[in-house]
């Protein structure tokens, strides 16, 4: 009892709270955490523990730029946790980069792949720079520099780095060159989401958007629908928008919408995303696709549809226009897209949302099989890899749905109360607790 009360007084009202700041997401994480934890019957140690990331690392880059002059970027390298593995998580170049974003895509990462019950804690990296305004020359040596610089605590048994937002396997194949350069040997291990030909895993490439059509696909059973003819919107058309979009399409969904960071198109007879990504290789923009009318991301979300899918940036879904939102389903393809407070009013809508760190695990689900495969010399196939993949990623979405049922919570609180839970078991077992 005691220990409850003690996880129970750290507990911050969100909303007021909220209203007060501009959009934090570490803030938002510790939020999402403390509400699992009033549920759990937490050890305070445990709880204060598991707040905090373990490590923050910021680093100062100088490279020198194309046209001959030298320029400093900052970069950050977090680890949320360690306990249940090496931390694990993407690298994200992004002129909106922050620590507290690196945080809270740690911890989220943390309870991902605990939600998944893969042997990895979560850690986040990222380099403030605009990826689009350089070029592959002025990347590599972004990319090596930023390697050198948290080459400490990375490796196969530390953090493993991934791609995320404007990183790729070529950036993961740079990491692998400049860790391998200063071990003296390749290890491959070091990151996941590589080329294949440097020992990446098949299937990585499309593995969130794989990810995302499976929990999909147990979404509609929970709900009893077919996927067959529901109208799908689509914020955002990197590599998880449009994976997800190939794949929902090919399911007989109809794509109504989608928008870029340039700006968006509709069309409520239907777009093809096979189409859109040619066009998107060749402008670089889904703006401008023939046969359809612009739109901007609000109107996006307010479209009506049955199921809206942000695959973008944080804090999108927010108080300002959840209640707007016409969709039966939110899949989460991005982290963090949903606020708290938008949750709240979406509850109260009856939408079902399927949580980030659930939904979008596909991802950090084959990096998994990716490091298996790493440390033993080992390969499996594609048709492995997707086997399985399915199989863990159904599990999970069922072990939530489980766990919703027993404490009559929403899906994301579910997910962060069976994450939270074993992590905190985790913990317990090593038998740390000061
Ligand atoms: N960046 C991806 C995510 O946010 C993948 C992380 C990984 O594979 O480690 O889940």
């Amino acid at each position: 009892m005691a220990k409850k009360e003690e996880a129970k007084v750290r507990y911050i009202s969100p909303l007021p709270e909220l209203r007060e700041k501009e959009y934090d997401p570490f803030l938002e994480a510790t939020l999402q955490f403390e509400r699992a934890a009033t549920f759990l019957d937490l050890d305070p140690w445990i709880y204060q523990r598991l707040k905090y990331p373990e490590r923050e690392l910021t680093v100062h880059l100088a490279i020198t730029l194309d046209n001959g002059r030298a320029e400093s970027f900052t970069g950050f390298r977090v680890q949320h946790s360690t306990v249940r593995g090496p931390a694990k998580g993407g690298i994200r170049f992004s002129p909106n980069a922050s620590l507290s974003e690196c945080k809270a895509l740690a911890a989220w990462m943390t309870w991902k792949c605990a939600v998944l019950d893969l042997p990895f804690g979560g850690g986040k990296g990222a380099v403030i720079c605009d990826p689009l305004k350089m070029s592959e020359n002025e990347l590599k040596k972004l990319t090596k520099e930023y390697t050198l610089a948290i080459k400490d605590i990375i490796g196969p048994f530390k953090d493993i780095p991934a791609p995320d937002m404007f990183t790729n396997a070529q950036t993961m194949a740079w990491i692998a060159d400049a860790y391998g350069q200063g071990q003296g040997y390749v290890e491959p291990a070091v990151v996941t989401g590589k080329p294949v030909h440097l020992w990446g895993s098949l299937g990585r490439a499309m593995a969130t958007g794989t990810g995302l059509f499976f929990v999909l696909e147990e979404a509609a059973k929970y709900l009893d629908i077919h996927l067959e003819g529901k109208k799908v919107a689509v914020l955002g058309f990197g590599n998880v928008g449009s994976s997800i979009a190939k794949l929902v399409h090919q399911a007989g969904c109809t794509i109504i919408a989608v928008t870029d960071i340039f700006g968006g198109i509709h069309n409520e007879k239907g777009i093809d995303p096979f189409e859109l990504e040619k066009q998107v290789g060749q402008t670089g923009s889904v703006v401008n696709f023939p046969g359809t009318e612009p739109m901007d991301n609000e109107s996006l979300i307010s479209l009506p549809c049955d199921i809206l899918i942000p695959a973008a940036v944080e804090g999108q879904i927010n108080r300002d226009n959840a209640d707007r939102v016409k969709a039966r389903i939110i899949l989460e393809g991005a982290n963090g897209p949903t606020t708290l407070e938008a949750d709240e009013i979406l509850k109260e809508k009856k939408v079902l949302v399927a949580p980030d760190i659930l939904a979008n695990a596909g991802g950090v689900t084959v990096s998994y099989l990716e490091w298996v495969q790493n440390l033993q010399r080992y390969f499996f196939t594609e048709e492995e890899v997707r086997e399985k993949t399915k199989k863990k990623i159904k599990k999970a979405f069922w072990d939530v749905v489980a766990t919703m049922d027993k404490y009559g919570v929403t899906l994301r609180e579910a997910a962060y109360i069976l994450a939270v839970g074993r992590v905190a078991e985790s913990l317990t077992a090593l038998g740390r607790a000061a």
